[in-house]
């Protein structure tokens, strides 16, 4: 049963009236919707709801809040839905990439994304690049190589809820491992960076002068006569052996790096925790080597609702893990748009503009979020109301102070708490 809410109440005022247009207007007025003219299908008649088409019934199914939004919905935002479900996928023997840049999704200045499968003993090859590369494991296991920038060696297994992040320009690393592989999905701090141009070892390699390879590796020019002359990028190798005898193999007298560059996240104890669902926090607070990539791992309950807040310090990039929901954004205008998400989707909110979301299925919906900081942070708008005297928040929304102290303090982070 949905819950009673300002939208149904101007559903029902609207049902059956044959007039429904003047009718629902004056009930949105009631209600405090002073959008003009009304917009949402509750304040129209039916003709001017129909949509002739030509439809794709398929798709547009998937978002019945672009089709018919709320009532409360008003003026423009840009796109802030993509998607890599329908992205190109790059497949090559080993495994296969599909990416979403600011050239897809131009919303998205902060932040490109990458959702990457390499199968079992599949190498995406050594490479680096000018952004600095977060990620998150959604299946499976995967190996990781990288050498920090004072030549300390890192290899680490990871799994579905494990991150792993390196620094602008670390050369690293990653291979799929048994029994299936591995799935994962990269951020890049920058909405240009392109898992398609990266700067690749056999690259190098092949365009590089024999002598000249032959004088700095100290080794014959025949050593060099079988490398590819064509990029691998990504290619099926062998599975590697235990992860023990790979961090042995690649000791350095340099030592060890300071801080790990891989991180649990669904191991850390939430920031949040209530009958709605948990947020959980991995920032350079606690994931000390990312220090430009902030994250929350968001999971939220069946009829569960990430309370009404926004981040002060930076966008927000959405990977859109489990579940089914929808977003409302608010920004100045006002400018108010609400967007239905399903797995495989990416959503984007710019820095400080509002927003919620709402399981709108029935399984937990799970989505993380990355902000390009040092730190995560957060304002809730009933957290911010709470701890402002209430008379003055009284004269603003025309509510009974008594009822006001009992909308929730400590910024619930999900609710019903
Ligand atoms: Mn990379
Ligand atoms: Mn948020």
């Amino acid at each position: 049963m949905e819950s009673f809410s300002r939208r149904n109440m101007l559903a029902a005022g609207a049902a059956g009236a044959a007039l429904a247009a003047a009718s629902s207007a004056a009930h949105a007025a009631t209600f405090g919707n002073p959008d003009e003219p009304p917009q949402g299908k509750i304040n129209a008649n039916p003709g001017s709801f129909r949509d002739p088409g030509p439809q794709n019934p398929a798709l547009s199914s998937q978002f019945p809040d672009a089709v018919d939004p709320p009532a409360t919905d008003i003026g423009d935002l840009a796109q802030f839905w993509s998607s890599f479900n329908n992205a190109h996928k790059r497949v090559q023997n080993g495994g296969w990439a599909r990416q979403v840049t600011q050239a897809d999704f131009a919303i998205s200045d902060t932040f490109s994304g990458v959702n990457m499968r390499l199968a079992a003993g599949g190498i995406r090859e050594l490479h680096w690049h000018l952004a600095a590369e977060w990620a998150i494991m959604t299946y499976g296991h995967c190996r990781v190589t990288v050498l920090d920038q004072k030549g300390r060696p890192y290899v680490q297994d990871v799994k579905e809820g494990d991150l792993w992040y390196f620094p602008a320009g670390f050369p690293h690393s990653l291979q799929g491992l048994g029994p299936d592989g591995c799935e994962f999905v990269i951020a890049f701090d920058d909405g240009n960076a392109s898992e398609f141009n990266t700067l690749l070892v056999t690259d190098w390699f092949a365009h590089t002068p024999p002598a000249i390879l032959a004088k700095n590796f100290g080794a014959a020019e025949e050593t060099f006569k079988s490398i590819p002359l064509n990029d691998l990028w990504i290619f099926q190798g062998k599975e590697p052996g235990p992860l023990a005898e790979a961090q042995a193999a690649v000791a350095s007298s340099a030592g060890s790096p300071p801080f790990p560059f891989t991180f649990s996240l669904s191991g850390v104890k939430p920031f949040r925790d209530n009958k709605s669902g948990t947020l959980q926090i991995a920032d350079s607070t606690s994931f000390n080597v990312s220090k430009t990539v902030a994250a929350a791992l968001q999971t939220i309950k069946p009829g569960g609702l990430r309370e009404l807040h926004w981040h002060p310090n930076a966008d927000e990039w959405q990977y859109w893990i489990k579940g089914e929901g929808r977003m409302g954004v608010f920004n100045a205008g006002p400018r108010v748009q609400t967007q239905d998400f399903k797995p495989g989707d990416i959503g984007y909110v710019k820095r400080a503009a509002g927003h919620y979301i709402e399981n709108t299925g029935t399984t937990d919906l799970v989505l993380v979020a990355v902000f390009r900081a040092a730190e995560y942070q957060e304002v809730s708008l009933s957290d911010w109301l709470a701890h402002t005297p209430l008379e003055l928040v009284a004269q603003h929304l025309n509510i009974d102070p008594a009822v006001l102290a009992k909308f929730p303090k400590d910024a619930p982070g999900l609710m019903p708490a």
